[in-house]
């Protein structure tokens, strides 16, 4: 599955939850998600991260459903096969 077969799908089952919680409210439950995330790699959780990755994949999908993002448009527009900062590959940025 491709990114924005991913984030189609969300849309088909999520959006219309999302949009009446709006960017604010999605934003949260991400922002909430990534918590999780950080919590499942502390506890070097394998089941739980895959877990909280999938969340949060699943939330920025429908954030950007919500505010008419294309993630996939967007990811390869910055992200064309190289590091957007140094235009190398593999990435030669000191930081
Ligand atoms: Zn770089």
């Amino acid at each position: 599955m491709e990114v924005r077969e991913f984030q189609n799908m969300m849309r088909r089952i999520y959006f219309r939850r999302d949009s009446a919680r709006g960017a604010a409210g999605t934003f949260n439950w991400l922002r909430d998600e990534v918590e999780e995330l950080e919590a499942a790699i502390d506890a070097e959780d394998k089941k739980a991260l895959e877990d909280e990755f999938a969340d949060v994949l699943a939330w920025l999908a429908s954030l950007a459903n919500v505010v008419g993002i294309d993630l996939e448009g967007a990811t390869m527009k910055k992200y064309d096969g190289k590091c957007p900062k140094c235009g190398r590959t593999p990435c030669n940025c000191t930081t």
